[in-house]
């Protein structure tokens, strides 16, 4: 629909410019395809199982007792920013004060945008790593900013980042450098010589970098170390992190933001015109959350770690080519081994009719749609005997 109201001969579409490019997002489009063909959705990365029941309690309590159920602090509840220092001081050694170092937000998705609207000035380029999340294009555009992708490369069976295509890629209009280890789509958890090598570019280059950790305990085999640990990163970094993929409860939208007091300032401008506040009893419980003893991460690691298997062997053994993660939820995969088509979004399309199966084709999260075209995402944070229906039904595409 357009309107020509103030312009009679140019009707003006109703949307801004800026996000005219952007259509639904995927993980809608592909979350209701997978409910109008009952298939099982591998798509949208969300588990089956909710989180910890104590923690569960711990939000119904909250709820009964009173605590949140009026705008909290615009900083969040001293009760999880407290927990949130505690919790980097625990696995990093990282130190913060609770009171100017931590912004409680709505979800890593609210503290991506406000910190990209606080930090840009329009015509500042940031980096991202390609394949991206698709939240930061959308959110490079809102700000007025121009995204710079650097791919990373599928090569025996990992994607790799190339640090010279990386340096290449900084020019006197980068503002900063938007990261994301562990990856999504693609599983990469960027080395520590990788990490300390962007560290070391952003200083010399004097680049601010914002950091989405979200999958910090979803790692297998490797460690994840934090962008802020290395040296002179601790001022110009915006860490991000949510309790969504940590603790199964992706529907509270608690997420958070550690960084020097200037920098949580700043992005505390403009969430506060965003949501102002959100979530007020589930912070309560996400502070319980994170100090749960470390039990509990490390049996969501093993867990996943042993469906992390299951699907990736099944996807080979399906026929397609598999790109183990080293972390996250998702597995990426190429399917032109199966034969068929070499177009993911088609193939994507087509799965829930020919299988019953819903996937993410990671065109969509490239500026470079060929380059991203062969390959397709799997979620595997679904209970095994989901997965193993699934790796079922993906095995049948073969004979079909
Ligand atoms: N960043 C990445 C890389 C993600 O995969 C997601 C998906 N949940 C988010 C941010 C958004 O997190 P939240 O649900 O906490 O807003
Ligand atoms: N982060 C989730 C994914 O990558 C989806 C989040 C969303 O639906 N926006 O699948």
């Amino acid at each position: 629909m357009t309107t020509s109201a103030g312009s009679p001969d140019a009707p003006r579409p109703l949307l801004n410019r800026r996000l005219a490019e952007f259509g639904t997002t995927i993980f809608a489009e592909m979350s209701a395809l997978a409910v109008r063909t009952g298939s099982i959705n591998l798509g949208q990365g969300f588990p089956d199982e909710d989180g910890p029941e104590e923690i569960r309690e711990a939000a119904v309590r909250a709820l009964r007792d009173g605590r949140g159920n009026q705008y909290p602090p615009g900083s969040g509840v001293p009760e999880l920013r407290t927990a949130v220092v505690e919790h980097q001081q625990r696995r990093y050694g990282l130190a913060f004060d609770p009171d100017t170092e931590v912004l409680v937000t709505a979800g890593a998705t609210e503290a991506i945008a406000a910190s990209l609207l606080a930090l840009l000035e329009p015509g500042d380029e940031v980096i991202a790593l390609e394949p991206y999340y698709d939240s930061y294009a959308a959110c490079i555009a809102m700000a007025g900013g121009r995204r710079v992708p650097v791919q990373l490369r599928p090569k025996d069976g990992t994607y790799h980042l190339d640090l010279d295509e990386l340096r290449d890629a900084i020019t006197p209009r980068t503002r900063l450098i938007l990261l994301n280890t562990p990856h999504n789509p693609t599983g990469t958890v960027l080395t520590r010589e990788e990490l300390a090598e962007i560290a070391r570019l952003a200083v010399e280059r004097n680049l601010l970098v914002i950091t989405d950790e979200v999958y910090e305990h979803l790692v297998y085999d490797v460690e994840h170390i934090p962008l802020a640990t290395f040296p002179g990163m601790r001022e110009r970094t915006v860490t991000i992190s949510s309790s969504g993929k940590t603790f199964a409860f992706t529907g509270w939208k608690v997420g958070w933001v550690t960084a020097s007091p200037e920098l949580v300032a700043a992005v505390r401008s403009a969430k506060q015109f965003l949501t102002y506040v959100s979530a007020g009893p589930f912070q309560y419980a996400v502070a319980e959350a994170l100090a749960l003893p470390d039990a509990y991460f490390d049996g969501l690691r093993a867990e996943l770690h042993a469906k992390r298997d299951l699907l990736s062997t099944g996807l080979a053994e399906a026929g397609f080519e598999v790109y183990r993660p080293s972390g996250t939820y998702f597995v990426t995969t190429d399917i032109r081994p199966l034969g068929g088509t070499a177009d993911g979004f088609a193939f994507c399309r087509e799965l829930p009719e020919r299988c019953g199966v819903v996937a993410i084709p990671n065109a969509v999260f490239y500026d470079d749609r060929a380059a991203g075209a062969p390959f397709v995402r799997f979620a595997f944070c679904k209970r095994t005997e989901v997965l193993q229906e699934a790796v079922a039904r993906l095995k049948g595409l073969a004979t079909a």
